[in-house]
């Protein structure tokens, strides 16, 4: 006999109330609908709900992965300190990086990623060029001490990965492995029932040269893209473009102006009568080194973190109350002409061509206009350092750009000889000469995966799983389990549908049928079969499709058909 799920002995503890821990929807419904628990801020356990859609998840990678040749193996998740230090990351990553020591008193990390590992364990046993490309993957747990481990499994402490890694010879074969893997990602995005937008993203810690997100489109995404009608998208965070900003007012002739109790970008433009976008904006930060750097930037943008990072360092940061005064930088004022010496300018690119700049004097309560570059004070760097907004014109074809918010699914990157180089993972090339693998990257948030999927897939009752991750395909509401008639034919019912294949979780709990329907609801299975005394008469079901609320009266006899051909075609 096939077997089915009971909800009596189902481990899944729903909640009535929205926990008042969850923020996004998709925390709040996987909480109460009893798939996730915290065990600690970051760290979730998957209860036996969750772990199948997970499951459902990896089986779409592996088929994938399959598909395009890429072999399943597993590595440890705990990785020697040296191998991070050979690459250079293990001060680099910071206090994101999970470290420890063993009973020797020797490092390792908790890898966040597998770059060093993959790296390692081919650096002597791949030796020909004959041999490659090989692309080598595994799906397992990751560490990463996230500043803010935030909305459930979107942004864990530890998190379920499946991350490939791409050797090969020459540059062509490169792009080829990464242009399957995208392929691939593109292809699991679909199947796992999201829509992803693949955009040009920033290749962060990571390194490497050419990089693409796979971003699910939410509104409760921490991510931020740009995109256009001709095409282009990209992660703010990796988007350049020079914005048009508008020279200021006093024709370039240097004048110190009087601006009490003016503080901000808004009031200075407000003061002046003239656009936010042509006042600029004085930020001041603290580089990684420790030094003072005074940041310049259009006063309708703003500063992008990631772009500050590769400018300022990373471990840069804003400077404190103490430190503006303790470099004469009076608050609201601030501006590059008869600034303190030994603060470097950066301005950012959009401002080159741009005259007669509005920003603070460095004294309280005035401003300079007519502020020129070069003539007015030396700029240091010309750095892109701003977040590119709605309306800023598209790098492609300089059309107004469209925003919008994503959840950052997975990501591909070409990494080249970034770690082959560093850790010295060489090959025999067809020419006799050792050389270094161009390597690739490939990262999918299996468990974050899920959370997006409930974004994209929810009402005000609840879950919406679509069938190919869905937990269960078809749920049994027996409306009343006393009853001598409802009830065996109810049992029957469901062990006909998990005779049909079909993956069935039956409802026969002693609860009242409100109950009962609400958790269905919440849960989200997306067929509920409901049975009750008045159907078990004539023979039929009500069928509920749960993400359209369309309802069925589907005899008995029909059930099984009637639900198959639904449901396979649209198994992932
Ligand atoms: P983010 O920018 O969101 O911090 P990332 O770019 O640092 O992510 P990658 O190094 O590209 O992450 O990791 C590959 C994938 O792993 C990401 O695309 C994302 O889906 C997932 N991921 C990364 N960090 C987390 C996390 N803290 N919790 C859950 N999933 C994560
Ligand atoms: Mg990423």
């Amino acid at each position: 006999m096939k077997r089915y799920q009971t909800m009596s002995r189902l481990y899944a503890p729903t909640l009535k109330e929205d926990p008042t821990e969850a923020e996004l929807v998709s925390h709040k419904l996987l909480l109460r609908a009893g798939m996730i628990r915290k065990t600690a801020a970051g760290l979730y356990s998957y209860l036996p709900l969750c772990w199948r859609v997970i499951r459902k998840i990896e089986d779409v990678i592996r088929d994938e992965m399959e598909g395009i040749g890429a072999q399943e193996m597993l590595t440890p998740i705990v990785t020697p300190g040296e191998l991070w230090e050979q690459s250079g990351r293990y001060a680099a990553y910071g206090p994101e990086l999970m470290r420890l020591k063993d009973r020797h008193d020797r490092d390792f990390v908790l890898g966040p990623t597998h770059e060093e590992t993959y790296t390692d364990l081919v650096r002597n046993e791949l030796r020909s060029y004959k041999q490659l490309p090989v692309t080598l993957y595994h799906i397992q747990d990751k560490f990463r001490d996230e500043l803010r481990p935030r909305f459930g499994l979107m942004r864990g402490r530890e998190f379920i990965m499946k991350d490939a890694y791409s050797f090969s010879a020459t540059q062509e074969s490169l792009q080829q492995c990464y242009d399957d893997e995208k392929a691939a990602y593109a292809r699991i995005a679909e199947r796992c029932g999201l829509k992803a937008l693949p955009v040009v993203a920033d290749s962060g810690q990571i390194g490497g040269d050419t990089s693409v997100e796979f971003m699910a489109l939410a509104d409760a995404g921490e991510a931020e893209l740009v995109w256009c009608d001709c095409g282009f998208a990209a992660d703010t965070e990796a988007a350049t473009t020079k914005v048009p900003v508008q020279d200021g007012p006093g024709h370039g002739e240097l004048r110190r102006i009087e601006t009490p109790g003016t503080h901000t970008i808004e009031e200075l433009a407000e003061l002046l009568e003239i656009d936010r976008n042509a006042t600029v904006k004085s930020l001041c930060v603290i580089d990684a080194e420790g030094k003072p750097v005074l940041a310049l930037v259009p006063g309708d943008h703003e500063l992008n973190d990631c772009k500050a990072e590769h400018v300022f360092g990373s471990g840069y940061r804003m400077m404190t109350d103490d430190e503006l005064k303790g470099y004469k930088l009076p608050k609201g004022s601030i501006g590059p002409v008869k600034l303190t010496a030994g603060i470097r300018i950066v301005c950012d690119e959009s401002l080159k061509d741009a005259h007669s700049w509005a920003c603070g004097a460095n004294v309280d309560g005035y401003h300079y206009v007519g502020v020129e570059p070069d003539r007015d004070f030396t700029v240091d760097e010309w750095a892109d350092l701003i977040t590119v907004a709605e309306g800023d014109p598209c790098p492609k074809c300089g059309c107004g750009l469209h925003s919008a918010r994503g959840i950052e699914i997975s990501q591909v990157f070409q990494l080249g000889t970034k770690y082959s180089e560093a850790m010295g993972a060489t090959f025999m090339d067809e020419d006799g000469r050792e050389k270094p693998f161009l390597m690739g990257c490939y990262g999918i948030g299996v468990s974050r995966m899920v959370s997006a999927v409930v974004e994209q897939h929810n009402d005000e009752r609840g879950i919406c799983w679509p069938v190919c991750v869905a937990p269960y395909e078809v749920e049994v509401v027996a409306m009343n389990v006393n009853d001598d008639v409802v009830w065996p034919v109810a049992q029957k019912v469901t062990e006909e549908l998990a005779a049909a294949d079909l993956e069935v979780l039956l409802d026969d709990r002693k609860e009242r049928p409100g109950v009962k329907f609400a958790d269905a609801d919440l849960i989200g299975v997306p067929y509920q079969v409901i049975l009750g005394k008045k159907g078990v008469a004539n023979e039929t079901a009500e069928v509920k499709v749960r993400a359209t609320g369309e309802r069925f009266d589907v005899p008995f006899g029909e059930l099984a058909s009637w639900l198959s051909e639904r449901v396979v075609p649209a198994r992932a």
